[in-house]
């Protein structure tokens, strides 16, 4: 049996990125040996069809939709210092967890709301007119993809923002809906948030900037709301497991308990939202692990774009694509996690055929992919 994969954060120091083939340096030299890459997988045929490549995404696909890297250029964390996120057990068992995280959520959201997928996503969508991609695996929760490219099916290794599951009964309920519930719930932050998009204050991930435009934080890195510290933040319960008590695992019914407004009490031992992603220390459920290595098994060829492969689930869906003699493409704006590795005798590589990596923008490459492709000569 093999050991469940859990979510955890690499901090170790990245290798500087390689360059394959040599011309890859520059984004015209990129674009045509990832051109190379594409059209030869569909040349070639394992004897099961499997010519087309499967494309694995991380949060450097989305930084161009304004949304924070986990990790920047040089593979350090650019984030603001204080920030960790937060553990799933810390979650599950912490109910003062959960209103700091709603809380600094509730704040968020709007920002995530209003980014949309960006050219890179969109190239992906017009490369798949040319059948070169077999399917998507993301680790991003952001659901750009599947917004971007509806026809091209999309795994979503870390789950998805876009709902919440409920730790009991695992239904899931869409957190626009869930937002509204919040404001409601936290009549204080709900004025603040509206200051803050009137100000603009949460247009910029600068903290100064922000400080300046009157988002206050105090020294934990949390939002400063008068009168209403993150400890007040209040949060539903599943409205199902309120309706009716959840079967706990001894076969007792759980208890699920509000206040006058409907916010979930402590005395509840049950019904408690989560957001639908997998968080730090969550192991990724056995179905969506075995549709991303059924994806790579239906796939002649392996594209990362985005991702220094920092979370262990990437990096061995990468593993498992050298070990079973796939060619590789990355294209990731700095190092990659044991990059090396997955490109012996790198050197002596002349064309992008069995393998590319290159060190730039996707947002950039691949529009120019496409525009070298031409749309006419489209396959649909
Ligand atoms: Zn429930």
């Amino acid at each position: 049996m093999s050991k469940p994969l859990m979510r955890i954060p690499y901090t170790g120091p990245l290798p500087p990125p390689l360059v394959i083939p040599a011309t890859a340096n520059t984004l015209t030299g990129a674009a045509k040996a990832l051109v190379e890459f594409l059209t030869h997988q569909r040349t070639l045929n394992d004897g099961n069809g499997n010519n087309k490549t499967v494309l694995l995404t991380g949060a450097g696909i989305s930084v161009a939709s304004g949304l924070a890297d986990y990790r920047g250029p040089n593979g350090t964390y650019t984030r603001n210092k204080t920030y960790r996120p937060i553990y799933f057990h810390e979650f599950v068992s912490s109910h003062e967890a959960r209103k700091r995280y709603w809380a600094r959520s509730f704040l968020g959201w709007t920002s995530l709301h209003k980014s949309h997928p960006n050219p890179a996503h969109y190239a992906v969508r017009d490369l798949n007119k040319h059948a070169l991609f077999s399917s998507v695996i993301t680790q991003n929760v952001d659901s750009f993809h599947n917004r971007a490219h509806p026809n091209l099916p999309v795994i979503e290794l870390h789950g998805f923002l876009r709902s919440l599951v409920c730790l009991s009964c695992r239904r899931l309920m869409p957190r626009d809906e869930f937002q509204r519930w919040l404001a409601k719930l936290n009549p204080a932050w709900d004025n603040f948030l509206k200051e803050l998009l009137e100000t603009g204050a949460l247009d910029t991930e600068d903290p100064e900037e922000r400080r300046k435009k009157g988002y206050r934080t105090n020294p934990d890195g949390d939002a400063d709301v008068p009168g209403a510290p993150y400890h007040t933040f209040r949060y539903p319960a599943c409205p199902a497991c309120l309706h009716r008590p959840p079967i706990m695992k001894d076969g007792s019914k759980g208890r699920v308990e509000v206040d006058s407004d409907g916010a979930w009490s402590e005395k509840s031992d049950s019904g408690v939202l989560k957001p639908n992603v997998i968080m730090f220390g969550e192991s990724i459920p056995t179905e969506v692990k075995s549709q991303a290595e059924a994806a790579l098994d239906a796939a002649g060829g392996l594209m990362v774009v985005g991702s220094s492969l920092a979370t262990y689930s990437a990096w061995r869906l990468v593993k498992k694509a050298f070990d079973q003699k796939m060619p590789i493409a990355i294209l990731n704006m700095g190092g990659v996690r044991k990059e090396a590795e997955f490109f012996p005798n790198y050197e002596s590589i002349v064309d992008g055929k069995n393998a590319f990596r290159a060190s730039l923008a996707a947002e950039e490459v691949l529009p120019e992919v496409v525009r070298i492709l031409g749309a006419g000569n489209a396959h649909r």
